[in-house]
């Protein structure tokens, strides 16, 4: 069994644990055991035949478990069973992900921000993987306690970048922002300075509980600035603890589907935002789609499975996914 395919179980398994808040912690279980599938890609076939599955990082006896069942039957009774339990069976119109034909991913995090590594370390991460591009999109000043970036620091940033991509050659660093959507739709940072930028994703990050009337202005107001290229984890939602923001749903994502403004399948489990069911609404509307690892550190790669996943879920094909298109057809940076 091909590790993607069985690292892809175990996200749904981790998932659809997320559902019910007892099962956090199996859930993390199951998800960080499918980042190290993701990540190391191992042989599973020979490990399952030595007995050796739980010498994977992550993998205790009870994931193994399932992890010989889909080695064995290519199926997993106990995800078939918590689809039954949560009402999620699989779906016939379910679209096929092909992981192999990933060009790259446009939002990211570096320690110039709140992430955990350097602009080298990410982009030598992507490297490994294959990508041809990688979004630097930390984030705006707003969030003062991840240390945002203003119109100065992000003119040093780009000084970096050029470094960076002279150090790890094939790699495209797209220069951009995860920049904040205000309480009234207006964004973080100056339109003058989001010009400059490669990328820009717009994202709600607080006052998520506004009256659904409000939030849809701001959201409007967010995907109609024509600067943004990216609707960055577009509810907020932290599955198993949080609700995401709610909204006009359908009028948001038909203006995104209007404006070209893509909609984020946000990778990171603990977000897992679209939810396939949003995703699907979007698809109907006609929306694009950036599956993000959203990384904070170059192993977070290892989410995009996860995502993978979701969109599969969701019914969307690749043509409408933006990572799947060489860079040179990626509209947002020739503009
Ligand atoms: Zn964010
Ligand atoms: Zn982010």
């Amino acid at each position: 069994m091909d590790a993607i395919a069985a690292a892809q179980a175990l996200s749904e398994i981790g998932y659809l644990l997320r559902q019910n808040p007892k099962e956090v912690y199996r859930a993390r279980a199951f998800s960080a055991a499918a980042w190290t599938l993701a990540l190391e890609r191992p042989n599973l076939d020979a490990l399952f035949n030595d007995n050796k599955l739980t010498s994977i990082e992550g993998v205790g006896e009870g994931i193994a478990k399932v992890l010989a069942g889909l080695i064995e039957t290519g199926q997993s009774t106990y995800l078939e069973r918590l689809r039954a339990e949560t009402g999620q069976p699989a779906r016939d119109d379910e679209s096929t992900i092909d992981l192999s034909a990933y060009q790259g991913d446009l939002h990211s995090h570096t320690d110039w921000s709140d992430g955990r590594a350097t602009m080298l370390e990410m982009a030598r991460g992507a490297k490994a993987l294959g990508y041809k591009y990688l979004g630097v999109t930390d984030h705006s000043p707003r969030i003062k306690v991840v240390n945002g970036l203003d119109a100065e620091r992000l003119l040093a940033q780009s000084r970096e970048r050029e470094q960076v991509e002279k150090e790890v050659e094939g790699l495209a660093l797209l220069q951009g922002i995860e920049v904040d959507i205000l309480e009234d739709g207006a964004l973080d940072l100056p339109d003058a300075v989001l010009e400059l930028l490669d990328v820009v994703i717009a994202s709600p990050h607080v006052k998520l509980r506004q009256e659904p009337s409000a939030m849809t202005e701001r959201m409007l107001r967010a995907v109609s600035n024509p600067n943004v290229d990216v609707i960055g984890h577009p509810t907020g939602r932290r599955p198993g603890s949080r609700e995401g923001a709610t909204y006009d749903f359908e009028k948001v994502f038909r203006e995104a589907a209007r404006h070209g403004v893509a909609l984020e399948i946000d990778c990171d489990p603990a977000r897992m935002d679209l939810s396939p069911e949003h995703a699907r609404l979007a698809l109907e509307l006609g929306c694009t789609f950036a599956i993000d690892a959203d990384a904070h550190a170059p192993a977070e790669f290892a989410y995009v499975p996860m995502g993978a996943w979701m969109a599969r879920r969701a019914g969307i094909p690749m043509d409408r996914i933006l990572n799947f298109k060489p860079l040179e057809a990626l509209t947002m940076i020739a503009k």
